[in-house]
């Protein structure tokens, strides 16, 4: 099995203003193709290689090395994140989703304040999450460096069906120290459709 870099499904400069072409050149081509290298370098003769996929390399993390963990939590996340952000993005979600995101939070307003909360906090480099948890129910959450909700050290366990990066390879260029802005703008490309079709999963 080798694990190979995701196509972005949409050009550099399609994300702008909210994101710049810079750094989504950068952030896909060198830093995602640099996880994507080394999860196949070290996953190379060890039991990860009779794995199925990524989701059962993550949900066996703690029985596999540190080299695997950060660039598999690598590759998954930014794979994740690519699709979760889209040109014609933004807005807020509708139907199940809609209904699922006011049942745990409240309000879609709540939840935002929450994600926000929990990518702003996030000390050093790491990642936010809006998970579905085993019961079914929506959870927001954060994980250090490339660790993720699905892997089995996670302290808060689910399916992350929508996540944002913070670290600051993500939003320097742009936004230098300002990652709320970075934050807020990423709710202005958030591509509620595979957000739903993930949650439907
Ligand atoms: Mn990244």
């Amino acid at each position: 099995m080798a694990f190979e870099l995701p196509s972005l499904p949409y050009a550099f400069n399609a994300l702008e203003p909210n994101i710049d072409a810079k750094t989504m050149e950068i952030h896909h081509g060198k830093h995602h193709q640099g996880y994507v290298n080394k999860l196949n370098a070290a996953v190379e003769g060890t039991d990860a290689a009779n794995m199925n996929d990524i989701d059962e390399i993550m949900a066996n993390i703690s029985k596999l090395s540190t080299g695997i963990r950060n660039n598999g939590g690598g590759h998954f996340n930014h794979s994740l994140f690519w699709s979760v952000m889209s040109p014609n993005g933004g807005g807020t979600p509708s139907g199940a989703l809609s209904e699922a995101i006011d049942a745990a939070f409240g309000s879609f307003d709540e939840f935002k304040s929450q994600f926000s909360n929990a990518a702003g906090t996030r000390f050093g480099s790491g990642w936010a999450w809006l998970i579905k948890n085993g019961s079914g129910k929506l959870e927001v959450c954060s994980t250090p460096n490339q660790d993720n909700p699905l892997m089995d050290i996670a302290e808060v366990k689910g399916t992350p069906i929508l996540g944002i990066d913070v670290w600051e390879h993500a939003y320097y260029l742009n936004y230098q120290n300002k990652r709320p802005d970075y934050v807020s703008n990423f709710f202005n490309v958030i591509n509620w459709d595979e957000v739903a079709k993930r949650f439907s999963v």
